[in-house]
C-alpha cells in the first residue's frame, strides 16, 4: 500500500510540472514549486513510514489504518494535481480565445473591435479624473507602392516590423491598435499632447531611421506620417482621433514622414522650437 502511495505521489509531479510550464513566474508559480517540493518530502516520510512498519514483525491494525490513510492521501494529491492541470489548460485556452479575439493576428496590435469597446470607457475615465488622453494616428507612406513593388508577404513583413517598433515604444499603459490596412493608431493614457508628439517624434525616427531586411537580403526603408490630437478639456467632444486623422491628412498633404498635431486647449500647445519634419498647431490651424 505504501509504494502503491509513493507511485500515487510521483504520478502527481507530472501534472503539476505542466502548471508550472503554463503559469507565468510570480508567487503563484511559486506557491506550486512550494507544493511539488512538498510532495517529495511526503514520499521521503511515505518511505520512511514503510521501512520502519515492515522492520517490526508484528502486523499492527493501526500501521494497516495509517498505510491505507497514506493510500488514500497519495490518490487524494494526484486527482487534485490532475484537476488543477486541467483547470489551468482550460483557463490558458480562454485567455487566449479573449486575447485573439481582440488582436490583430498580423501584428499583435489590438483589433477595431477592442478599440470600439475600450474607447468611451477611457474618455469617460479621462473627464470624471481629469486626466489627459490622446491619440496618434500613424499611417505608412506609399505602402500600396511596397506591395506593388515587394510582393505582399513583404508589405505584411514591413506591418509587422513598424508594429513591433510601435508596441516596443509605448507605455504599458498605451494602446496599440491596428486602425485600418496600414495605419496605427496609439490611444494614450493620461498623456497631453506634448508627451504623444514626443513618442511620435521618436517613432518617425525610428521607423524611417531603420531598415527591413528583406528575404533576398536587401534592407527596405519605410516612412510614416503621424497625426496628433488630445481630447479637449473646454468641450464635451470626444473627437480626437477624428482630430488626429485630421492632423495626419495634414502631414501627408505636406510631404509625408512627418508629425502634425491638432491644437488642443490652448495651454496644452507644445512650446518647444519645431524642427524639420514636425508642423506644429499655428501652421495646421490655417491648413484645416
Ligand atoms: P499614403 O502615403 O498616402 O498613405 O499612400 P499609401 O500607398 O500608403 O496608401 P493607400 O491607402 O493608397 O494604400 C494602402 C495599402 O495598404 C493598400 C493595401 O493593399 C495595403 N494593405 C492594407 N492592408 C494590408 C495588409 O494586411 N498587408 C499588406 N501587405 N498590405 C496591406
Ligand atoms: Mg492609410
Ligand atoms: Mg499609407
Amino acid at each position: 500500500m505504501i509504494l502503491i502511495g509513493i507511485a500515487l505521489l510521483a504520478a502527481s509531479l507530472k501534472p503539476i510540472s505542466e502548471i508550472l510550464a503554463m503559469v507565468r513566474e510570480g508567487r503563484l508559480h511559486r506557491l506550486w514549486r512550494v507544493l511539488s517540493s512538498l510532495i517529495m518530502l511526503f514520499m521521503v516520510g511515505y518511505a520512511a513510514f514503510g521501512i520502519l512498519s515492515s522492520a517490526s514483525h508484528t502486523v499492527r491494525i493501526a500501521d494497516i489504518i495509517v498505510s491505507a490513510i497514506l493510500l488514500a492521501g497519495g490518490a487524494f494529491v494526484l486527482i487534485v494535481a490532475q484537476l488543477s492541470a486541467s483547470t489551468t489548460r482550460d483557463i490558458v485556452r480562454i485567455a487566449k480565445l479573449e486575447s485573439d479575439v481582440i488582436r490583430d493576428p498580423l501584428t499583435g496590435a489590438f483589433n477595431r473591435r477592442y478599440l470600439d469597446q475600450m474607447i468611451d470607457a477611457e474618455v469617460a475615465i479621462a473627464r470624471r479624473t481629469e486626466r489627459s488622453l490622446s491619440a496618434l494616428l500613424i499611417d505608412l507612406d506609399h505602402f500600396k507602392h511596397v506591395n506593388d513593388t515587394y510582393g505582399h508577404p513583404v508589405g505584411d513583413l514591413v506591418l509587422k516590423h513598424v508594429a513591433g517598433l510601435i508596441l516596443h515604444s509605448c507605455r504599458t499603459s498605451d494602446r496599440v491598435v491596428r486602425y485600418g490596412g496600414e495605419e496605427f493608431l496609439v490611444v494614450a493614457l493620461d498623456s497631453d499632447l506634448d508627451d504623444v508628439s514626443t513618442l511620435g517624434e521618436r517613432l518617425l525616427h525610428q521607423i524611417a531611421g531603420g531598415s527591413i531586411l528583406l528575404p533576398d537580403n536587401t534592407q527596405l526603408k519605410v516612412t510614416a506620417s503621424i497625426g496628433a490630437a488630445c481630447l479637449r478639456k473646454d468641450t464635451d467632444g470626444d473627437d480626437f482621433i477624428t482630430r488626429a486623422d485630421e492632423a495626419l491628412y495634414v502631414a501627408k498633404q505636406t510631404g509625408r514622414n512627418r508629425l502634425c498635431t491638432s491644437p488642443a486647449v490652448a495651454s496644452q500647445v507644445s512650446a518647444k522650437p519645431e524642427h524639420v519634419g514636425i508642423l506644429r498647431d499655428p501652421w495646421l490651424a490655417q491648413a484645416i
